[in-house]
């Protein structure tokens, strides 16, 4: 086992890690910023090193600079959390030219899931039920015209090289296309420097369905069963639910059978989240993330497990310390994200936290690196923290957000409780009736 890890990350996440470190004896390593250098990641930690200025380019996304921090530490491992580097092939291979372990899969395979035509591919190759769409990458309105002709409006364009919910495009007619499919492009050239686009069939009213799985990279792997995420701004999750309300445990043990069996075919290692729209009782696979979601504790709550443990230990070379058969769902968990943002246009609003104050109780997880007196930078993502329910069944998890979510207390800056509080009182939210587009239409309709 590894005596020391690194961190290549901040917030909730670092802590996270640092959580588990503690647990399994192993000493943690916190890398920093100079905006930073007051941050809970860096107090919590045994060691921490500051790896440069404020913006993330010359700092968190700064392998150099995160690769000399293992060196100054003597740490064995990185962990790279979600977000910055931890999809980043060419980091994972650095490490390994130095000898570090990326707590991660292969750079093969975060580089075969990172370009969205490839892994669609590939998952197709693997038996995992895609959308229909273009057959890799569309080069110019013509071809554009013919493949949208052939799937059916409204199609989606998107970017190959996309995330994070940019670089897609609707097409509800061909008169909408040409405009659509150029827009797409330069758009994906701007953000991700490669204006490489595909076409998929526009899903009308779907779910967000993920499952969760784990290798062991030696062609074991399991699932832990799905999250419904289908709450979404602007294609970004902000409400996530395990189990999904609407996933029987037939459905969910034959698409998480197929998702198993696809990444142990590749021999894939540590955690992994197989993406999928599901409508009218069939799943189509979107996309794959090669790392931990930001979304994995309502999955840690209803199996019991230790998401992060396992990720260490199976990069250490252990084997997986659960079988398929000892995974069973238990009760039900919801998580909120909370932004440090401003209702109702979700403007950031970084700032200095008076009171920082977590509710708890049974069954109540609040994972965040506030404190009390804490300058939020604005450099960084606008994520504060997660509010992670955890009850015998969906109505308990539900009554039991509700009350946690009264006791938080977040003084000094706005946040996004309150869209929590006024989206439980909901006769929707409360039958889990609800698709991709249900959060983004009571938005409009709550704020105009
Ligand atoms: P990203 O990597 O940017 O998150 P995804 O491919 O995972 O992109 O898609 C993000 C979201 O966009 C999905 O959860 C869904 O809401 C929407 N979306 C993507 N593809 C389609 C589609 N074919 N039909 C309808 N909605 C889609």
């Amino acid at each position: 086992m590894f005596e020391k890890i690194l961190i290549a990350n901040r917030g909730e996440i670092a802590l996270r890690v640092i959580r588990a470190c503690r647990e399994m004896g192993i000493k943690s390593v916190a890398v920093h910023s100079t905006a930073d250098a007051d941050a809970m990641h860096v107090r919590l930690a045994d060691e921490s090193v500051c790896i440069g200025p404020a913006p993330s380019s010359e700092s968190y996304l700064k392998k150099s600079a995160i690769i000399s921090a293992c060196e100054i530490s003597g740490a064995q491992a990185v962990h790279p959390g979600y977000g910055f580097l931890s999809e980043n092939a060419s980091f994972a291979q650095a490490l390994e030219d130095h000898g570090i372990t990326f707590i991660g899969p292969s750079a093969e395979h975060i580089r075969i899931m990172g370009d969205k035509i490839t892994a669609k591919e590939t998952a197709k190759a693997l038996g995992i039920p895609c959308v229909p769409g273009s057959e890799g990458g569309v080069a110019d309105v013509e071809t554009a015209l013919k493949t949208a002709g052939e799937i059916g409006y409204p199609v989606i364009i998107k970017a190959t090289a996309g995330g994070g919910g940019r670089g897609m495009k609707v097409a509800k007619s061909a008169s909408e296309l040409e405009v659509a499919f150029r827009t797409a492009r330069s758009e994906a050239k701007a953000a991700f420097g490669n204006d490489e686009v595909y076409i998929e069939k526009y899903l009308q009213k779907p779910r967000h369905i993920e499952i969760q799985v784990f290798g062991d990279g030696k062609g074991r792997a399991v699932h832990l069963g799905e999250r419904d995420c289908s709450l979404q701004r602007r294609h970004q999750k902000v409400f996530e639910e395990a189990p999904g309300p609407c996933i029987t445990p037939k459905m969910r043990a034959e698409i998480g059978k197929i998702c198993a069996d696809a990444v142990a075919k590749i021999n894939y290692i540590g955690a992994g989240t197989v993406e999928f729209l599901y409508e009218d009782g069939k799943f189509y696979f979107i996309e794959m993330n090669t790392r931990l979601q930001v979304e994995h504790p309502v999955t840690e709550y209803v199996f019991g497990v230790d998401l992060v443990r396992e990720q260490i230990r199976v990069a250490a070379g252990l084997p997986l310390s659960f079988k398929q058969e000892e995974l069973e769902v238990q009760g039900h968990a919801i998580e909120v994200r909370i932004n440090a943002e401003k209702l109702p246009n979700f403007t950031p609003c970084p700032g200095r936290v008076r009171t920082f104050h977590a509710p708890g109780g049974l069954g109540v997880r609040m994972d965040s690196a506030l404190y009390g007196g804490y300058a939020i930078p604005p450099y960084y993502d606008s994520l504060i923290g997660k509010l992670i329910v955890h009850g015998r069944d969906r109505p308990e998890a539900l009554a039991r957000l509700k009350r946690a979510l009264s006791e938080l207390v977040v003084d000094g800056i706005d946040t996004t409780v309150p869209l929590f509080a006024a989206l439980l009182a909901e006769p929707d939210i409360q039958a889990g009736e609800y698709n991709i587009h249900w959060l983004e239409k009571w938005l409009a309709a709550q704020f105009g």
